[in-house]
C-alpha cells in the first residue's frame, strides 16, 4: 500500500466535478472540491456531448450512460449545417455527426448527476481560493474566508478567469498567455418554448431532433431542442466589427443591431424569425467570446490545470466540456499509476505533455471554424462542405486507450530521468 494522497480541486463546474469522479475511484486518493459560489451550480442552457466525450465519461464513471439518461440527455440526430444568406440560402451543406451519437444535455442536470456520486464531506461551497503557497512536500491553499489547508496536490478547475492559472504561469507566461482575450466573435441567446419556435421558424426544422447551424455573411444562427422537446435554444453569433468593444464581455443588444448584423440575411429562410425569438426576453445582451491564445504549461510542481482554466475555447466546435472530461480521464489514469505523493509532479508533467497539444489544437481550430461558419470563406455549399467536414475528425477520432497509454509512457519516461 502506498501513502494516501490528499487532492484539492478548485472549482466545482463540469471540469471539477468530472475530475472528482475520476479521482474518487483511485484507491488512496482523498478528494476535496472547493467552489467559490454558495452552491454548486451551472448557468446556461445546454451542452452537447459528442460520442468521444461520452466515451471519455464512460472511462471515468462506469455508470456514464446511466448518468446521462438521469440528466435527461436528448440524442441529437446530427448537427445540420445550412446556408442562411446568399444565393444558395436554404441549401443543406452537410450533417456533422450524422450517426446520431451525440447528445444534448441541460448543464445544471449534468452537473447535478456528476456531483451525486461524490462524498458530501468532500464538497465545500462558499470557498473562494485566493492564494497558493507551495511548501517542501505539500501545497498550502488559502481562501477568502481566511481558512488555510494543506494538500499533496492542487488542481485548478476554476474556469476561464482561473486564479490557479496565475500561480501556474507566473514568471513563465507573457500577459497575453496568462489571460484570456477576445476571440473576435459575439453571441446572444434565448431559450423559448418548443411550440413557439416551431410556429416561428417552421415545422420542417422540428420534425427530427437535430441541431441546425445556419451559415451566412458575417454571422451564424443555431437552434436545437432541449428538455424532452419542450424548449428550443436559439443562438445568434457574429464577427466582432469593433474589436475595442469586445473588451466588455457583456454588452446591451437591440433589435436594430441584430437586423444590421444580419442585413443580408433578412427575407431569407431563418433570420427574421430568429431575431424575433432572440429579442423576446427582458435582458437582451450580447457576449464577447474569449479564449486562451496559447499556454506554455498546464503544470507547476504539484499544481495543475484542467478544463477552461487550462484551455478556454470558443464554442464553435462544441467541445470545451468534452475536453475537460478527457482531462479527467487522463489524470485519473495517471493517479492510478503512482504510489507516492512524490510522484505527483511527474504525473502532472505527463498530463501536460499529452493534453496541452490537444487543448491548443481545439482552441485554434475552433476559432478558425467560427470564421468559416460566419461566412468568411464564402457561401458556396460544395466548398463549405469540403472545408468544414474534416474539421471535427481530430476531435471525434481520439482513441481513449492509446491516449491513456501515451500518458503512462510519458510518466515512465519522466520517472526514468
Ligand atoms: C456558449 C457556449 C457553448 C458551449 N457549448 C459546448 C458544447 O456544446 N459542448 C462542449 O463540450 N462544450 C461547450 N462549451 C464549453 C463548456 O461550456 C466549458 O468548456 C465548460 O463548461 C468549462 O467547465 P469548467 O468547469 O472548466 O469551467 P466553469 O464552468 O467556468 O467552472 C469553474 C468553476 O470554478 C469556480 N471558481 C472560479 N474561481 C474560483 C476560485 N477562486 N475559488 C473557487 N472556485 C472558483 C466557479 O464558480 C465555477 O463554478 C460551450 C461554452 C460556451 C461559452
Amino acid at each position: 500500500m502506498g501513502s494516501e494522497f490528499r487532492v484539492a480541486i478548485i472549482g466545482g463546474g463540469l471540469a471539477g466535478a468530472s475530475l472528482a469522479n475520476a479521482l474518487i475511484r483511485v484507491p488512496r486518493v482523498d478528494v476535496h472540491v472547493f467552489e467559490s459560489a454558495p452552491t454548486f451550480s451551472e448557468r446556461g442552457a445546454a451542452v452537447g456531448l459528442s460520442k468521444t466525450s461520452q466515451l471519455a465519461l464512460d472511462q471515468i464513471l462506469p455508470s456514464g450512460p446511466d448518468l446521462l439518461s438521469k440528466a435527461g440527455a436528448v440524442p441529437m440526430n446530427s448537427s445540420r449545417v445550412i446556408l442562411g444568406s446568399g444565393p444558395e440560402a436554404g441549401t443543406v451543406v452537410y450533417d456533422i455527426a450524422a450517426d446520431g451519437s451525440a447528445v444534448n444535455v441541460h448543464r445544471a442536470s449534468l452537473l447535478r448527476e456528476l456531483l451525486a456520486p461524490l462524498p458530501k464531506e468532500g464538497l465545500h461551497p462558499n470557498k473562494k481560493l485566493t492564494t497558493i503557497n507551495p511548501k517542501e512536500s505539500e501545497v498550502e491553499i488559502t481562501f477568502q474566508d481566511g481558512t488555510v489547508y494543506q494538500f499533496d496536490a492542487v488542481i485548478g478547475a476554476d474556469g476561464i478567469f482561473s486564479t490557479v492559472r496565475e500561480h501556474v504561469l507566473q514568471g513563465v507566461a507573457t500577459d497575453e498567455q496568462l489571460h484570456p482575450s477576445p476571440a473576435g466573435f459575439w453571441d446572444c441567446r434565448n431559450v423559448v418554448p418548443f411550440e413557439k419556435a416551431k410556429g416561428t421558424l417552421g415545422e420542417k426544422y422540428f420534425e427530427v431532433d437535430r441541431q441546425h447551424s445556419w451559415v451566412g455573411e458575417g454571422a451564424f444562427i443555431m437552434h436545437d431542442v432541449l428538455e424532452n422537446r419542450t424548449m428550443v435554444q436559439c443562438v445568434i453569433s457574429g464577427i466582432e466589427k469593433d474589436p475595442s468593444a469586445s473588451r466588455d464581455r457583456k454588452r446591451p443588444l437591440t433589435r436594430e443591431i441584430l437586423r444590421d448584423s444580419l442585413s443580408s440575411w433578412l427575407g431569407g429562410p431563418i433570420a427574421d424569425g430568429m431575431i424575433n425569438l432572440v429579442c423576446d426576453q427582458p435582458d437582451l445582451s450580447r457576449y464577447s467570446q474569449w479564449d486562451h491564445k496559447s499556454t506554455p504549461t498546464y503544470t507547476r510542481g504539484r499544481v495543475c490545470l484542467v478544463g477552461d482554466a487550462a484551455h478556454a475555447t470558443t464554442p464553435w466546435q462544441g467541445s470545451g466540456a468534452g475536453l475537460a472530461i478527457e482531462d479527467a480521464m487522463i489524470l485519473g489514469t495517471l493517479f492510478a499509476n503512482i504510489s507516492s505523493p512524490d510522484e505527483i509532479s511527474a504525473a502532472f508533467e505527463a498530463y501536460d505533455v499529452v493534453r496541452r497539444p490537444r487543448g491548443q489544437r481545439l482552441i485554434d481550430s475552433s476559432r478558425e471554424t467560427g470564421k468559416i461558419l460566419c461566412g468568411e470563406s464564402g457561401l458556396r455549399a460544395d466548398e463549405l462542405r469540403g472545408l468544414l467536414a474534416p474539421r471535427w475528425d481530430f476531435i471525434f477520432g481520439l482513441d481513449m486507450e492509446s491516449h491513456k497509454r501515451e500518458a503512462l509512457d510519458e510518466l515512465r519516461n519522466i520517472q526514468k530521468k
